[in-house]
């Protein structure tokens, strides 16, 4: 498991690089103009320290020290984009560049040095994953997460009008994982019998927004969950209308949902 340390870092580094998404998106930010003005310096090509391996759904950027981590950064990588995949019914539109760096520590900040870390490694002008080889331990997670990003970017974008929780919340769900802290909130949550009402229209936040997937997900199957995110984009909030193609009302929804959470957190 990751560290909360480790994990706040990552939430900063994914909040910068869905900056970095969007920013790429405006029509003329100095983020693209760097870009544009070092790929013209490097005649387009990479670095002649970083090299770019291509898998099926990757280009992977490393460096030569890195090699030797290849084929097992590879195989995960791979192993998460069949997964989320799979799960979303989506195929990417193109291979997602994938950053390599040693460790945690080296991952960037802020978005300058997000934006020096692609410039270096001659990645493209377009949305990244950025990965730690170190520690390995979690690493898979948040590959999972990071990608699911991706997919999101494409099937589900900032336009699409579905609610603020829903990207953070899908890509925590794709993992398949609790960190240790969300766990302790839904078990006290659970115990003191506080369980937000869904279906009424409260509005969720990252935490419950994952519970409410993997409850959609535990009940109605992978295709229940894509039926549900494609519910959500026209519809500010759950309501009878998302729950529609359920056959469900939001009262008997709700009475389902509380009764998952407290089956499933509630172990006290
Ligand atoms: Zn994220």
């Amino acid at each position: 498991m990751m560290s909360a340390m480790a994990r706040n870092r990552l939430l900063l580094l994914a909040l910068n690089l869905i900056w970095v998404m969007t920013g790429s998106l405006g029509a003329q930010t100095g983020w693209v103009l760097i870009n544009h003005r070092l790929a013209g310096n490097h005649g387009g090509g990479s670095p002649a320290s970083w090299m770019v391996r291509a898998t099926d759904h990757f280009d992977i950027y490393y460096e030569r020290q890195h090699e030797r981590a290849l084929d097992e950064i590879a195989r995960e990588a791979e192993r998460a984009y069949a997964r989320v995949s799979f799960d979303l019914k989506h195929e990417l539109a193109a291979r997602v560049p994938l950053i390599l760096v040693q460790t945690d520590r080296e991952l960037p900040q802020d978005r300058r040095q997000a934006s020096e870390l692609v410039r270096a490694s001659g990645a493209p002008d377009r949305d990244h994953v950025l990965l730690a080889l170190e520690p390995s331990d979690g690493r898979a997670v948040l590959l999972v997460h990071e990608l699911t990003h991706q997919f999101e970017f494409e099937m589900i974008p900032l336009s699409s009008g579905v609610p603020a929780w829903v990207h953070e919340a899908l890509s925590d769900h794709e993992t398949g994982t609790w960190t240790p802290s969300d766990l302790v909130r839904l078990r006290d949550a659970a115990a003191a019998g506080v369980i937000p009402t869904v279906a009424g229209g409260a509005p969720l936040d990252r935490l419950w927004g994952h519970a409410v997937l993997d409850f959609v997900a535990a009940e109605y199957g992978t295709q229940g969950m894509r039926r549900y995110l494609t519910a959500l984009r026209n519809s500010a909030q759950p309501s009878d209308s998302v729950l529609a193609p359920f056959g469900i009302t939001a009262s008997d929804f709700d009475r389902a949902f509380q009764t998952y959470v407290r089956t499933r957190f509630n172990d006290r």
